[in-house]
Protein backbone atom coordinates (compact mmCIF):
# COMPACT_ATOMS: atom_id res chain seq x y z
CA UNK A 1 0.00 0.00 0.00
CA UNK A 2 1.13 3.25 -1.19
CA UNK A 3 2.03 6.51 1.30
CA UNK A 4 -1.19 8.10 0.99
CA UNK A 5 -3.47 5.15 1.27
CA UNK A 6 -1.78 4.64 4.19
CA UNK A 7 -2.68 8.40 5.65
CA UNK A 8 -6.64 7.58 4.57
CA UNK A 9 -6.73 4.37 6.80
CA UNK A 10 -5.00 6.02 9.49
CA UNK A 11 -7.35 9.01 9.65
CA UNK A 12 -10.13 6.60 9.79
CA UNK A 13 -12.30 7.26 12.94
CA UNK A 14 -13.38 4.60 14.88
CA UNK A 15 -16.98 5.79 14.99
CA UNK A 16 -17.00 5.90 11.68
CA UNK A 17 -16.87 9.15 9.31
CA UNK A 18 -15.85 12.18 10.67
CA UNK A 19 -19.08 13.35 10.35
CA UNK A 20 -21.52 14.88 13.02
CA UNK A 21 -22.83 14.39 15.73
CA UNK A 22 -19.34 12.61 16.38
CA UNK A 23 -17.89 16.62 15.65
CA UNK A 24 -15.17 17.52 13.48
CA UNK A 25 -12.18 17.82 14.75
CA UNK A 26 -10.28 15.41 12.00
CA UNK A 27 -9.86 16.05 8.29
CA UNK A 28 -11.71 13.45 6.70
CA UNK A 29 -14.64 13.82 4.32
CA UNK A 30 -17.07 11.11 4.23
CA UNK A 31 -16.05 9.29 1.12
CA UNK A 32 -12.80 8.96 2.12
CA UNK A 33 -13.63 6.55 4.20
CA UNK A 34 -15.04 4.44 1.32
CA UNK A 35 -14.23 0.85 0.97
CA UNK A 36 -16.30 -0.25 -1.82
CA UNK A 37 -17.16 1.30 -5.01
CA UNK A 38 -20.49 3.83 -5.53
CA UNK A 39 -21.06 1.79 -8.87
CA UNK A 40 -20.75 -2.06 -8.40
CA UNK A 41 -19.92 -2.56 -5.06
CA UNK A 42 -16.71 -4.28 -5.63
CA UNK A 43 -14.02 -3.32 -2.94
CA UNK A 44 -11.33 -0.30 -3.92
CA UNK A 45 -7.76 -0.72 -3.48
CA UNK A 46 -5.11 2.27 -3.65
CA UNK A 47 -3.35 2.59 -7.25
CA UNK A 48 -1.26 4.99 -8.57
CA UNK A 49 -3.33 6.97 -11.01
CA UNK A 50 -2.54 10.60 -12.81
CA UNK A 51 0.43 11.04 -10.34
CA UNK A 52 -1.27 10.17 -6.95
CA UNK A 53 -2.26 7.40 -4.97
CA UNK A 54 -6.39 6.86 -5.55
CA UNK A 55 -9.06 4.42 -4.31
CA UNK A 56 -9.38 2.70 -7.62
CA UNK A 57 -12.06 -0.73 -7.87
CA UNK A 58 -11.37 -4.04 -8.38
CA UNK A 59 -13.79 -4.63 -10.14
CA UNK A 60 -15.31 -1.72 -12.22
CA UNK A 61 -12.24 0.08 -12.82
CA UNK A 62 -13.61 3.43 -11.34
CA UNK A 63 -11.58 5.75 -9.90
CA UNK A 64 -12.12 7.97 -6.78
CA UNK A 65 -11.17 11.13 -7.53
CA UNK A 66 -12.03 13.52 -4.58
CA UNK A 67 -12.02 16.92 -5.95
CA UNK A 68 -13.03 19.92 -3.73
CA UNK A 69 -16.56 21.06 -3.27
CA UNK A 70 -18.54 24.30 -4.40
CA UNK A 71 -19.88 26.67 -2.33
CA UNK A 72 -21.30 29.97 -1.99
CA UNK A 73 -21.62 32.44 0.69
CA UNK A 74 -23.37 35.76 0.45
CA UNK A 75 -21.42 39.17 1.85
CA UNK A 76 -25.26 41.03 2.26
CA UNK A 77 -25.29 44.51 3.28
CA UNK A 78 -28.19 46.59 4.80
CA UNK A 79 -29.90 49.49 2.61
CA UNK A 80 -26.87 52.06 3.92
CA UNK A 81 -24.66 49.33 2.78
CA UNK A 82 -22.27 49.72 6.71
CA UNK A 83 -24.08 46.51 7.99
CA UNK A 84 -23.17 43.06 7.00
CA UNK A 85 -25.51 40.26 8.10
CA UNK A 86 -23.78 37.34 9.92
CA UNK A 87 -25.40 34.11 11.24
CA UNK A 88 -24.39 32.39 14.12
CA UNK A 89 -23.69 28.54 13.24
CA UNK A 90 -25.54 25.89 14.76
CA UNK A 91 -23.60 23.19 13.55
CA UNK A 92 -19.43 22.09 13.03
CA UNK A 93 -17.18 23.58 11.72
CA UNK A 94 -17.08 26.94 14.05
CA UNK A 95 -20.09 25.91 15.95
CA UNK A 96 -21.13 28.88 17.93
CA UNK A 97 -19.03 30.90 15.68
CA UNK A 98 -20.59 33.82 13.78
CA UNK A 99 -19.95 33.71 9.08
CA UNK A 100 -21.68 34.84 6.10
CA UNK A 101 -24.69 33.12 5.19
CA UNK A 102 -23.12 30.30 3.29
CA UNK A 103 -23.31 26.75 1.72
CA UNK A 104 -22.53 23.81 -0.36
CA UNK A 105 -23.85 24.11 -3.77
CA UNK A 106 -26.55 21.76 -5.68
CA UNK A 107 -25.28 20.02 -8.56
CA UNK A 108 -28.51 20.86 -10.44
CA UNK A 109 -27.96 24.43 -9.13
CA UNK A 110 -26.16 27.67 -10.50
CA UNK A 111 -23.94 29.42 -7.82
CA UNK A 112 -26.32 32.51 -7.59
CA UNK A 113 -29.44 30.72 -7.14
CA UNK A 114 -27.48 28.72 -4.31
CA UNK A 115 -26.07 32.13 -2.44
CA UNK A 116 -30.19 33.24 -2.42
CA UNK A 117 -31.21 29.53 -1.24
CA UNK A 118 -28.11 29.72 1.42
CA UNK A 119 -29.03 33.07 2.64
CA UNK A 120 -32.98 32.58 2.60
CA UNK A 121 -32.83 29.30 4.04
CA UNK A 122 -30.59 30.74 7.38
CA UNK A 123 -31.97 34.07 7.73
CA UNK A 124 -35.12 34.17 6.38
CA UNK A 125 -34.54 37.21 3.70
CA UNK A 126 -34.44 37.36 0.03
CA UNK A 127 -31.65 38.85 -1.64
CA UNK A 128 -31.06 39.83 -5.17
CA UNK A 129 -27.20 39.15 -6.24
CA UNK A 130 -25.30 42.57 -7.28
CA UNK A 131 -21.29 40.82 -8.59
CA UNK A 132 -19.23 38.48 -7.71
CA UNK A 133 -16.69 39.59 -4.81
CA UNK A 134 -14.29 36.89 -4.78
CA UNK A 135 -13.81 33.04 -4.63
CA UNK A 136 -11.85 31.75 -1.60
CA UNK A 137 -10.29 28.20 -0.70
CA UNK A 138 -11.44 26.69 2.33
CA UNK A 139 -9.37 23.65 3.31
CA UNK A 140 -10.34 23.52 7.25
CA UNK A 141 -13.79 22.59 6.82
CA UNK A 142 -13.75 18.33 8.06
CA UNK A 143 -17.06 17.67 5.78
CA UNK A 144 -15.08 18.99 2.76
CA UNK A 145 -12.69 21.00 1.42
CA UNK A 146 -14.55 23.89 -0.63
CA UNK A 147 -13.93 26.67 -3.46
CA UNK A 148 -16.25 29.07 -1.77
CA UNK A 149 -18.08 31.90 -4.15
CA UNK A 150 -18.66 35.06 -2.39
CA UNK A 151 -21.54 37.53 -3.37
CA UNK A 152 -22.37 40.70 -2.46
CA UNK A 153 -25.75 40.76 -2.08
CA UNK A 154 -28.80 42.98 -0.77
CA UNK A 155 -31.82 42.00 0.92
CA UNK A 156 -35.34 42.58 -1.13
CA UNK A 157 -37.88 41.09 0.92
CA UNK A 158 -38.26 38.47 3.82
CA UNK A 159 -38.40 38.69 7.44
CA UNK A 160 -35.58 38.27 9.25
CA UNK A 161 -35.00 34.99 11.46
CA UNK A 162 -32.68 32.35 12.07
CA UNK A 163 -32.93 28.93 10.64
CA UNK A 164 -31.44 26.13 9.16
CA UNK A 165 -27.53 25.66 10.42
CA UNK A 166 -27.72 29.37 11.73
CA UNK A 167 -28.81 29.70 15.19
CA UNK A 168 -28.96 33.51 15.52
CA UNK A 169 -28.73 35.80 12.87
CA UNK A 170 -28.08 39.81 13.00
CA UNK A 171 -26.69 42.85 11.19
CA UNK A 172 -23.23 44.01 12.37
CA UNK A 173 -21.50 47.02 11.47
CA UNK A 174 -18.45 46.12 9.25
CA UNK A 175 -16.17 47.85 11.76
CA UNK A 176 -18.19 46.35 14.99
CA UNK A 177 -18.18 43.18 14.04
CA UNK A 178 -18.32 40.03 16.90
CA UNK A 179 -15.31 38.51 18.17
CA UNK A 180 -15.42 35.07 16.95
CA UNK A 181 -16.05 34.66 13.57
CA UNK A 182 -15.24 31.66 11.62
CA UNK A 183 -14.00 30.63 7.67
CA UNK A 184 -11.84 33.79 7.89
CA UNK A 185 -14.45 35.96 7.00
CA UNK A 186 -13.27 38.66 9.07
CA UNK A 187 -10.14 39.14 6.70
CA UNK A 188 -12.71 39.04 3.57
CA UNK A 189 -15.14 41.60 5.09
CA UNK A 190 -12.32 43.68 6.07
CA UNK A 191 -10.70 43.06 2.42
CA UNK A 192 -14.28 44.30 1.16
CA UNK A 193 -14.41 47.61 2.99
CA UNK A 194 -10.63 48.26 1.90
CA UNK A 195 -11.46 47.92 -1.54
CA UNK A 196 -14.75 49.83 -1.09
ZN1 LIG B 1 -16.73 -0.77 -9.40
Amino acid sequence: MGEGWEVVSRLRHPEGVGWEPHGCTFLIMPHRNATHCPLCGSSLEAADVEGRQRPRCTGCGFVYFFNPASAAAGLVLDAAGGQVLLVRRRIAPYKGSWALPAGYQEIDEEPQAAVQREVREETGLEVDVQRLLDVVWVGDDPRKPANVIIYLCKPVGGELRAASDASEVGWFPMTELPEDIGFGNRELIARFLREE
